[in-house]
């Protein structure tokens, strides 16, 4: 789950990292209040959207007086942010945080991961941080610090001390940096996140250490711990049809093809993707409806796929195990017949009741296309798509 800058501000904050202050706002005149209300001469607007590349796409301007912030705030709210993680639609802006500006002597970077081969949280660190720091890590990856943490020790002063000195901390500013990289790390670890990032941590003129930008993404997994942090969820940020899904608890991702996948199993559906794409077509969804499909989760999963305006062919693509093929079948149908699918509808079934299943697929005089195997189901489904 992702979480809007000012609120992973907000929880760096209760662990100690220094922000700036900085007020959400939903409107122009709650931009203008929030700039009267925290004082100074230069504030910053900035697009609260579920993805970076704000600046460079134009979402965060600097203002010097209230008038700018309220010219700021009229243009950025509202408008479709097109950023290098957005995709070239955009998103909508409907928040912004107005904060005091910085004044910056140096931007630095800071980033956390998960790291799955040594299973530990990677503190990574750089003096190059900003808006290119992609180009860094693919340029020049040796200017990125990296320290494994040891899971029962923390972060150690000494870690934190060295990482600070390879990115160009002055002494002066170590013991504020080394606030910041616990309080980070202890942000990450409590509560349970996947990724914190802090680009820019910037040291500023008169030598403090403030994170300026902040984005936290935590393990849906473990959110049942972190009722607090589930109610920052922000729906509007997120795709319609995952939401649609996940209320039934269909696992679903969109895609940018047009071959709706429906399937049982994570590793089934991504093999079934692999094998559309061999036969030269392209998935517009993954989609695993788990192992205890009803033909009401069925139903939903296909009006799901149907949403999306560009699907040209379905592909059920089912191992009958635990879930019987006939049951499927049975689903299949009533979905088809439900909702009036208008497009071909390409069924491959193998396992248990293989045969039930497909004379109900046969029986039911819808015009379903069957296949065999997966190589004959995903050409099918191809060709399907190009009449
Ligand atoms: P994004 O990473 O989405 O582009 P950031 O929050 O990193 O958004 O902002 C982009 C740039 O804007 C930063 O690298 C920094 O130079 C500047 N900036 C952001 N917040 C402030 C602030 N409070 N004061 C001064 N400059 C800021
Ligand atoms: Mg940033």
């Amino acid at each position: 789950m992702k979480v809007h800058e000012y609120q992973a501000k907000e929880i760096l904050r209760s662990f100690g990292v220094t922000t700036p202050r900085g007020i959400a706002c939903f409107s122009v005149d709650e931009a203008v209040k929030a700039a009267e209300s925290l004082g100074g001469s230069v504030w910053v607007v900035k697009a609260q959207i579920h993805a970076g590349g704000r600046g460079k796409g134009g979402g965060v301007k600097v203002a010097r007086s209230p008038a700018e912030v309220k010219d700021w705030a009229g243009r950025i709210l509202g408008m479709q942010l097109v950023t290098h993680q957005t995709g070239p639609e955009g998103q909508k802006v409907r928040r912004l945080l107005v904060e005091e500006g910085a004044d910056i002597r140096k931007e630095l970077y800071l980033g956390l991961v998960v790291d799955r081969v040594t299973q530990q949280v990677c503190v990574m660190a750089s003096s190059e941080g900003g808006m290119d720091i992609e180009e860094v890590a693919a340029n020049t990856p040796d200017r990125i610090h990296k320290v494994y943490v040891d899971p029962d020790a923390g972060l150690s002063d000494t870690e934190a001390d060295d990482l600070s000195r390879k990115i160009g901390i002055p002494d002066a500013s170590v013991s504020q940096a080394r606030t910041i990289l616990q309080a980070l790390y202890r942000a990450f670890w409590e509560t349970d996140a996947s990724l914190a990032e802090i680009n820019p941590l910037v040291l500023t003129g008169d030598g403090r250490v403030i994170a300026l930008d902040a984005k936290m993404n935590f393990d849906s997994n473990a959110l049942y711990r972190h009722p607090d942090i589930v109610a920052m969820r922000d729906l509007d940020e997120e795709d319609p049809a995952e939401i649609e899904a996940s209320k039934f608890d269909l696992s679903y991702i969109s895609l940018d093809g047009n071959i709706g996948c429906l399937v049982n199993g994570a590793g089934l559906a991504m093999a079934t993707m692999d094998t559309i794409k061999l036969y030269g077509g392209s998935p517009a969804n993954f989609l695993d409806v788990g192992g205890g499909a009803t033909a009401e989760k069925v139903t939903e999963a296909f009006k799901i796929m149907l949403r999306n305006p560009n699907l040209k062919a379905i592909l059920v693509n089912i191992f009958g195990g635990i879930m019987k093929c006939d049951t499927i079948a049975e689903g299949v149908v009533a979905a088809a017949r439900d909702v009036r699918l208008s497009v071909p509808l390409v069924v491959r079934m193998k396992g248990t009741n293989e045969d039930i299943g497909k004379r109900i697929l046969a029986d039911s005089g819808l015009p379903i296309i069957t296949a065999n195997n997966m190589a004959e189901a995903a050409e099918r489904v191809v060709a399907a798509t190009r009449g």
